[in-house]
This record gives C-alpha cells, sequence and structure tokens, in this order.
C-alpha cells in the first residue's frame, strides 16, 4: 500500500493502466484529489463502486495530524504528527504578494550546522514525496487560503532527500494537481555539489537558494561542518556553471550573527566573492536558538553590511522577520516537544 499523494500523474496513469482500467481516471483522480480535496476515495464520484473498492486494495489517502498550531497575524506554524508518530513543523507566511507556505523534507537533519535548532535532532528518516505534499494540502483545507508559494527550506537538507523532493516539486507544479508554479516554487541547500548538478538539469524553472552564511573558508567550517567537504570555492564553480546553464539568479543566504559573520571585512569578503555573478543576497536576522554561543546582529549592524553590499552594486535584500514570538526558526516548535 502506497500513498496516493506520492503519484505524479503520469505514474497514476500507469497505476490505472497496470490494474486494467483507462488511464483517464488518473485525471479524474487527481482533480478530486487535488482541486476537491477528498480524504477518501469514496467522494470521488465518477468512480463506481467497484473501481473505489478496487484502489482501497493498493492506495491510501492519508492525512497528517495536527498536533499543535501557532498563530500571529502573519504567521500559522504547524506541527504535524506522521503515522509513524514522528513530527515535522510546517509554517505558513502570509505576505503582501501571497501565502507562502516552507517545506520540511527530512525528520530531523544531518548536516549539523551549529546555529540551527534542526540541526540538533540528527536524520531519523526521509520525509516521501507524500507527506510533503500533505503539507500543503492539511493547511489549505485548515485555513481554506490559497497557496502561492513554496519555499523547501523548513526542517533537513532537501537535496539529501535529493528524488523525493524532485517528485513532490513535479506534482505540485502540475497544472492538472496544485498548479504551484516553479518560478513561485524555491530549494535552499547548504551546497551539496552533485545535487546542484543534477539539479541544473531538471527540466523546470525552480529557485535555488544556497546557504553561505560567510564567504571566508574558517568562519563558514565553523558554523557548517559540511564546508569541510564542499568548501566556498566549490560552490562557486559549480553556481557558475548553473548560472550558465539556466540562465537563472541565484539566491545567496546569510544568517547575520553578532560577531562572527557581520563586520564590514566580512561584508568586503562577501563582495569580492559574488562580484561578477548573476545572485542576489538574502540577509537573514537571525532567530536565537538554545545555543547560546549564537545571538542575533543588531539593526545597526545589519544595515551597515546591507549598505555596503549596495554601495558595491550586489542586489541585496532584509528578510523580514516572521514569526519570532511563536519559535517559528526552524524545528525550535518541534524541539520543545
Ligand atoms: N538545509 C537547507 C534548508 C533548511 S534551512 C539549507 O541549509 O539551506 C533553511 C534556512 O534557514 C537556511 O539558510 C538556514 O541556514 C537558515 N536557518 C537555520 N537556522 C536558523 C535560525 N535560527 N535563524 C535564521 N535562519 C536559520
Amino acid at each position: 500500500m502506497t500513498s496516493v499523494y506520492n503519484y505524479t500523474l503520469r505514474e497514476l496513469e500507469d497505476f490505472f493502466i497496470s490494474i486494467d482500467e483507462k488511464k483517464y481516471r488518473a485525471h479524474q483522480l487527481y482533480d478530486f484529489l487535488y482541486h476537491q480535496k477528498i480524504t477518501t476515495f469514496s467522494e470521488v464520484t465518477t468512480f463506481s463502486y467497484d473501481l473505489i473498492n478496487k484502489i482501497n486494495d493498493y492506495l491510501t489517502i492519508d492525512r497528517l495530524k495536527i498536533i499543535d498550531k501557532q498563530e500571529t497575524i502573519d504567521t500559522v506554524k504547524y506541527l504535524f504528527e506522521l503515522n509513524d508518530g514522528h513530527k515535522i513543523e510546517t509554517v505558513l507566511m502570509r505576505h503582501n504578494y501571497g501565502n507562502s507556505i516552507c517545506i520540511s523534507t527530512q525528520v530531523g537533519c544531518n548536516m549539523g550546522c551549529l546555529f540551527c535548532e534542526s540541526g540538533r535532532l540528527k536524520k531519523v528518516r526521509d520525509l516521501e514525496p507524500a507527506e510533503m505534499v500533505l503539507q500543503i494540502l492539511m493547511i489549505q483545507r485548515e485555513l481554506n487560503e490559497h497557496i502561492t508559494h513554496v519555499v523547501i527550506m523548513g526542517i533537513g537538507e532537501p537535496f539529501d532527500n535529493y528524488d523525493n523532493v524532485i517528485k513532490f516539486i513535479k506534482i505540485i507544479n502540475d497544472n492538472k494537481g496544485l498548479n504551484i508554479g516553479a518560478r513561485r516554487i524555491t530549494v535552499s541547500t547548504c551546497g551539496l555539489i552533485s545535487q546542484i548538478e543534477a539539479f541544473m538539469n531538471e527540466p523546470f524553472q525552480v529557485n535555488l537558494a544556497i546557504s553561505l552564511h560567510s564567504a571566508i573558508d574558517n568562519v563558514r567550517s565553523k558554523l557548517m561542518p559540511v564546508n569541510k567537504v564542499y568548501n566556498i570555492s566549490k560552490i562557486i564553480e559549480i553556481i557558475k556553471q548553473y548560472i550558465k546553464k539556466t540562465n537563472r539568479r541565484v539566491t545567496f543566504e546569510y544568517i547575520m550573527l553578532y560577531d562572527i559573520n557581520d563586520s564590514e571585512d566580512d561584508a568586503l569578503a562577501l563582495v569580492k566573492l559574488l562580484k561578477g555573478i548573476n545572485c542576489y543576497v538574502n540577509l537573514i536576522p537571525y532567530n536565537e536558538t538554545s545555543n547560546l554561543d549564537y545571538k542575533k546582529s543588531s539593526k545597526e549592524r545589519i544595515l551597515a553590511f546591507y549598505d555596503i553590499l549596495k554601495k558595491n552594486k550586489i542586489n541585496v535584500t532584509i528578510r523580514r522577520e516572521f514569526g519570532t514570538t511563536i519559535n517559528a526558526a526552524c524545528g525550535q516548535l518541534r524541539s520543545k516537544y
């Protein structure tokens, strides 16, 4: 038995053919799953009683259990329980341009970034595509609001669960399904090189974000152990190839950590590294965690850093702070439980 939400439309067509049914049944079912938002197969009114019984032998139509929910004016954060009891977090953020959902891709994470709450909980397992799709469907159903954007930046390293994440993207991007445009989907990675290479050969125009956090190798290695394997020059080399191949602008995320990576020298190192690359930098105010070694940069430092980048013609934005009062930073709600 497998979840129906694991299926791309193509795979569902193959499934119906394999049980001696017509493949247009897949299109009918997709419509009920993603537009009518059914919760049992018996609600598929275009299917006969026999057909419903037949698919019930092979497929499940599951859900996630809502364990906790915390809300502010612009954020709703959910703690979901998976079928095997593990818990994951998903956040809905209301922007002026629409609603975006931040998706988790693994239970825990093995990357071990020191500033990150999720990294303290080692990876237990990868999420299936269905468990990512359901994060969107559950919230859509609950709030009855339209989801326009998806950011794959919740708990986990998406490129450490590459195949499932790619399948998830195909499912939500399908214009017969949720129809979330590729340009409205962003995947964030700590910089796994071979997966970035694979990603640039995928047939869709999904945005790529790289968690950089420092332009200086020994600083980055202290923050992100992954840098000891894939250092900054390796990342820049593959990103240049990525841009050449896809013609797409890349985002570099940069958390502002007080006295760690927020000085004038840090800003100048970043300018030097990114000069001439088609990218933009997203400065992220740090959400403080239980690791007391890291504090958030002051507003003055963030603005000074921003000014240096601007003056040197690097595209830069400062991320709006969401949900800091509701433990919305990665993994903070989950680690409470
Ligand atoms: N593993 C992926 C995606 C998940 S983390 C990655 O590394 O990109 C998503 C983003 O949130 C990353 O840029 C990460 O560095 C950042 N992040 C982690 N903990 C944070 C915190 N406490 N405050 C602000 N940003 C944080």
